[in-house]
């Protein structure tokens, strides 16, 4: 017999909120498929756990953004997000059909749900993990392990943590560490509905009243062009942000600029802050700290501008010059806006 037997699949809490998918619920699927094909010999399938009100719609989207099949609970009670709702209904799905993993965001959301679940269920979990793989190995005897990385130490180790005693194995993993593979509408799957037996429908906690944050400025999670302002460019933000104007870019800092007071923390990238994927990623100033790289790294083009030629950023970026933001940056621009 099968250590877990009956156990099988990779599930994905879907998030949502007024029936707008979070983003990275489509990457995490996207990144299941690749961990499924990594075991072809264990059949394993990739499913959306999809909960709200109204929602039911929903679950073909999931499909189409790579969901073989969809558990879908679709209740009034769900409507917003109650940590004392959505921990009852998933601890119940997760009894019901038994996943061999359940992956969740790290959002606000995740981080709050997915603990309570898994102490519900006596499960492990890795919280706010950047990798996920797979031991093909032992998936040749019968065994998915799933081989969680998250950074520790303040960011200046990352640790690989398993569960091999628990199922499901679950993990919270930061939004923005994977692609999101194209959409295909044309895909087909099962969509489940699945009913919740309420112990009560008696809320522990009432929302009175939702006041929606203002924010100002644009999301720099979403932005193509960022130019990152380090402590190096605290001397000459003005320029840092007109050439990130020049560009239609957005401006960014690192944490030193947030704590010395020069901008807000919503603009901050790193381990603490968020983390970004532009199509180019310009760091002037900044010394490359793995707490700040870790938040842009996967941009897809790193240019640095440091006038330390031993600077760390110079190790991940595709191109450097060592010099004076003040000189240097106006120059990059003019020859980024002729390219
Ligand atoms: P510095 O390290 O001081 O580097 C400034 C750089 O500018 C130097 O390399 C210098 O050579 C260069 N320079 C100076 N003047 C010029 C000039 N005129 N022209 C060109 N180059 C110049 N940091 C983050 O950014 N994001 C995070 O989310 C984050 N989280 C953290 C979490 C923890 C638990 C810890 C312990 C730290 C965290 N940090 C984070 C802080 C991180 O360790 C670094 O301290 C920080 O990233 C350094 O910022 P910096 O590169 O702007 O400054």
């Amino acid at each position: 017999m099968a250590k877990f037997e009956g156990y099988k699949d990779i599930y994905v809490f879907v998030e949502q909120k007024n029936g707008t998918v979070a983003e990275v619920g489509y990457e995490l699927i996207s990144e299941a498929r690749k961990l499924v094909a990594s075991i072809p010999e264990m059949g394993y399938q990739v499913v959306g756990a999809l909960l709200g009100s109204n929602i039911t719609d929903k679950a073909q989207d999931v499909i189409a953004h790579g969901a073989d099949k969809v558990i879908v609970v679709d209740d009034e009670l769900l409507k917003d997000y109650s940590t004392q709702f959505y921990t009852d209904a998933l601890t119940q799905i997760i009894k019901e059909f038994k996943p061999d993993s359940f992956l969740t965001g790290a959002t606000v959301l995740g981080r709050d749900l997915a603990p309570r679940v898994a102490a519900r269920i006596n499960a492990g979990l890795t919280a706010d993990a950047t990798k996920i793989e797979i031991d093909t190995e032992k998936a040749k005897d019968g065994e998915a392990l799933l081989l969680v990385t998250r950074p520790t130490f303040g960011g200046n180790l990352f640790g690989t943590i398993v569960c091999p005693d628990t199922r499901p194995q679950m993990a919270t993993i930061r939004p923005k560490v994977f692609d999101m593979a194209p959409v295909d509408a044309s895909r087909t799957g099962e969509v489940v509905s699945f009913a919740p037996k309420w112990e009560t429908t008696e809320p522990e906690v009432t929302i009175d009243k939702v006041v929606e944050k203002i924010v100002e400025g644009v999301d720099i999670t979403k932005a193509n062009i960022l130019v990152g302002a380090g402590r190096g460019a605290e001397g000459c933000l003005d320029l840092v942000e007109a050439c990130a104007k020049e560009l239609d870019g957005v401006v960014c800092a690192t944490r030193a600029v947030v704590e010395d007071g020069y901008m807000d923390k919503a603009l901050q990238v790193g381990q603490t802050g968020k983390t970004v994927r532009p199509s180019l990623y310009i760091a002037c100033g900044i010394s490359g700290a793995v707490q700040h790289v870790a938040g842009m790294e996967k941009s897809d083009m790193i240019i640095a501008i440091n006038r330390d030629p031993q600077a760390e950023i110079f190790t991940i970026a595709n191109m450097g010059f060592v010099g004076d933001v003040n000189e240097v940056l106006p120059l990059l621009v003019e020859e980024i806006k002729k390219a």
